[in-house]
């Protein structure tokens, strides 16, 4: 095979940005692996002479649709659903649906392009993939939620299949969204089968399914203090969020004897120095998913606690950090703030929740810091043991699969470290986790040709 031009850094990312324009989301994932790729490859003609990089950069395939629904009122509303296939080189596409107003087609590539490479770092035969849609769940009536699901996978059905793309939920898609969709699935194509994962443990779900991020991220920020010789007991946690993630990230700090001080939605967060105990994760729990209610009401029950309006935490001194609730929402001064309190590490249960200035900080500082392709891992995992308990039409018990995610978490951060020990004991986590990412899927690609 011929020698081909190679790229620099540079020039691959301008490519990037002049083929996919306004799409800054997306943009951003891509210059974040590529830095560390390109450096993996520098000596490794076969990944450039075929493209690898480049290939994985590219999705396989968007599907973009309409989703017609009708209110309460009887109004007709029309809203859009994608699913972005990015890459199935090592299994079936696999990754979350988002029900939020911020969705776009940027925000979900990126997402199946990250997914593509946490999927790979599980060390399952799971693919890449991310769906969803701007439709906003928030306020609207349990009716109004199913008819939208309904409409939502009558288009969708058509491109899923247990072998071909497994979805999931993500933010604003829970058991109850799972349910209606697994219905429609159901109702379309006459099937059960495991063509969605996070469903509930009545109709095939899996034990520890909604545990498993927020208790992977947290294992994985375990595995990171153990590396250095420290644990979690007796430090402060900051997170961010009130979701699934957070609140079970907050459950496993108070297992493990730390100390939670803060939870947040987008209206703000609430500080609580006498610690949010499992008690109170539990009201929150109730407040969030029952209630569909704010964090702020947190304050009107539990005295002490403060609620800071329109406010992000990470001005909150603290030893750990937990972004667990969306993308690009810790910021290089946020970064530094938490610098510069002492904050010691970073487990992302988002994904992608820190800016790459942020990043950088992090970095320099040298502190530990978990990325959410490799620190949010944990739930995707357990999606891909959902799949193989409905193929084998079985179901695992708790502890077993309990022991199943710790393994997991295990063995992703020591993929992180074989790749991204600097030599001087210093892990970059970033780097570790995108070439180990990359490599599986990278040799699967060659191994096909073109
Ligand atoms: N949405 C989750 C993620 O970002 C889970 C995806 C899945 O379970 O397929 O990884």
């Amino acid at each position: 095979m011929a020698v081909s031009d190679h790229v620099d850094l540079e020039t691959f990312i301008e490519g990037v940005k002049k083929r996919n324009p306004g799409q800054s989301e997306f943009v951003q994932a891509v210059q974040e692996v590529a830095q560390d790729v390109f450096e993996f490859i520098a000596d490794k003609e076969e990944y450039h002479s075929a493209q690898i990089l480049r290939r994985i950069a590219e999705p396989d395939r968007v599907v973009s649709f309409r989703v017609c629904w009708e209110d309460d009122n009887h109004n007709i509303r029309v809203q859009r659903g994608w699913r972005v296939q990015n890459n199935n080189a090592i299994g079936p596409y696999k990754g979350g649906i988002r029900f939020h107003p911020s969705v776009n087609e940027s925000v979900l590539k990126f997402l199946a392009f990250e997914q593509t490479f946490k999927n790979s770092l599980t060390g399952l035969p799971l693919g890449g993939g991310k769906g969803g849609s701007n439709f906003n769940p928030r306020g609207k009536s349990d009716s109004e939620v199913m008819r939208f699901c309904q409409s939502f996978m009558t288009e969708l059905y058509r491109h899923i299949g247990p072998e071909t793309d497994v979805p999931a939920g993500d933010i604003g898609v829970g058991g109850r969204e799972i349910g209606y969709m697994f219905g429609q699935y159901k109702r379309i194509t006459n099937r059960w089968e495991g063509v969605l994962t996070g469903k509930a443990l009545e109709y095939g779900g899996s034990q520890m399914r909604p545990e498993a991020t927020g208790y992977g991220a947290v294992y994985f920020l375990q595995n990171m203090l153990k590396h250095k010789d420290d644990d979690v007991e007796g430090k402060t946690a900051v997170i961010s969020g009130s979701g699934n993630v957070a609140t079970h990230a907050a459950e496993q700090i108070v297992q493990l004897g730390g100390k939670v001080l803060t939870l947040s939605d987008s209206g703000g967060f609430i500080n609580d120095p006498d610690g949010i105990d499992q008690e109170k994760i539990d009201w929150i729990k109730h407040l969030k998913n029952v209630k569909r209610g704010r964090i702020s009401e947190y304050v009107d029950e539990f005295s002490g606690a403060t609620y800071h309006e329109g406010e992000r935490p990470w001005g909150v001194t603290c030893d750990l950090a937990l972004p667990c609730a969306t993308q690009n929402e810790l910021n290089e001064e946020e970064a530094k703030s938490l610098v510069s309190n002492g904050v010691q590490a970073v487990s992302e249960g988002a994904n992608m929740p820190t800016t790459l200035n942020g990043v950088k900080v992090f970095h320099d500082a040298k502190i530990l810091y978990g990325p959410g392709k490799a620190a949010n891992a944990g739930g995707v995992a357990v999606s891909g043991l959902e799949m193989s308990q409905n193929a084998e039409r079985i179901s695992w018990n708790e502890e077993r699969l309990g022991d199943m995610l710790t393994e997991l978490m295990q063995g992703i951060h020591q993929k992180c470290v074989e790749y991204g020990d600097d030599g001087d004991g210093y892990v970059d986590y970033v780097k570790g986790a995108n070439i180990a990412g990359f490599k599986k899927v990278a040799d699967a690609m060659l191994a096909f040709g073109v």
